[in-house]
């Protein structure tokens, strides 16, 4: 019998009894990785699977990035995300905002943005 044979587990690299390791792979010789990390590996997984479902991500309709809904303005009239991003709803506005105070001075909406 095996069950007094020993295996090195290949996370915590303690010795442990093969009793400790699932029985796995093409002749038993059991799992890498003991019964206490895997579990501990599947529990950040979950951890993990968690949060990411937790963040939903939008596409900003002027850069399409894709973003967490923390980076769009929530607009309370319409109940709804904004569908720029912060930095080019910014953007928008400070030009939107020269736009109206230069009035003649031409800033280009496309193509790409001047900087300053
Ligand atoms: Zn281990
Ligand atoms: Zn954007």
């Amino acid at each position: 019998m095996k069950n007094s044979a020993s295996k090195t587990c290949g996370r915590c690299r303690q010795t442990k009894s093969t009793l400790n390791f699932y029985p796995v792979g093409q002749d038993g010789e059991g799992h890498p990785f003991c019964t206490d990390c895997l579990s501990l590996i599947f529990l950040a997984k979950e951890r993990e699977r968690r949060k990411t479902s937790l963040v939903r991500l939008r596409t900003c309709a002027q850069c399409e990035q894709a973003f967490p809904l923390g980076h769009f303005h929530w607009i309370k009239a319409s109940k709804a995300y904004h569908s720029y991003c912060r930095a080019c709803h910014s953007a928008y506005m400070a030009i939107r905002y020269l736009r109206k105070k230069g009035g003649s001075r031409k800033v280009r909406s496309a193509g790409g943005w001047t900087g300053t």
